[in-house]
């Protein structure tokens, strides 16, 4: 959800009641930048020219270096505050993370959850098939920089279908999977790749 500018600037502006608030020990991040280099006095940071609040000391010059060069100043939609304040609305969003259904949005005929993001129609699927293990390295035409992807199914054979049908064998590689390796679920567990694979982990299951 992208916020209009005047919606914006109310949200923005309504910080300027709390960074005046001197009864209260805690500094507001730099509504414009979002970092925390805001004087604990409000005053003494800088007031912006295009919102009725303050900003930190560097936002304040940008603002009039933007001005003086005759430049469009930073929409005010754009400001970390506001950014912030959307992105933490989509992180709170319930979602599975196999067929992405959510509260509002559940499977055909309603599901529920049975992990925090995992909802019972993905998990008694899972829980009928056999997990296969894609990994990859660091190449950059993998579809994933290392890491894996998990295939949930009865066989390698249709393991590898369904991966290939998501992930296609590269261009003149006919005939290769587009992966570095792949593992079933007795190797997988021998190997300590469950433990990440060079830094990354599951990046997509399907089923
Ligand atoms: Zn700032
Ligand atoms: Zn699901
Ligand atoms: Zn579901």
């Amino acid at each position: 959800m992208t916020r209009t500018i005047e919606e914006a600037k109310k949200l923005i502006e309504s910080l300027m009641k709390l960074q005046e608030d001197n009864t209260s020990n805690y500094v507001f991040p730099c509504p414009r930048c979002g970092h925390d280099r805001m004087d604990k006095i409000a005053t003494r940071n800088a007031l912006s020219r295009r919102a009725d609040v303050y900003i930190c000391d560097s936002c304040g010059m940008e603002e009039a270096l933007f001005d003086a060069a005759g430049k469009d100043p930073l929409p005010l939609n754009e400001w970390s505050m506001v950014k912030g304040f959307d992105s933490e609305d989509e992180d709170d969003e319930q979602t599975c993370r196999v067929c992405g259904c959510t509260w509002d949005n559940a499977c055909e005929g309603g599901c529920y959850w049975v992990e925090d993001n995992l909802c019972n129609r993905c998990s008694e699927k899972m829980s009928e098939l056999n997990p296969y293990y894609y990994t990859f390295g660091t190449d950059p035409e993998y579809p994933y920089s290392r890491g894996w992807v998990e295939v949930y199914a009865n066989t390698w054979e249709e393991a590898h279908e369904k991966f290939r049908t998501r992930f296609p064998d590269r261009h003149g590689h006919e005939g290769t999977i587009n992966c570095a390796f792949f593992y079933g679920k007795e190797s997988w567990e021998r190997s300590s790749m469950s433990k990440g694979n060079m830094g990354e982990f599951c990046h997509e299951v399907i089923i």
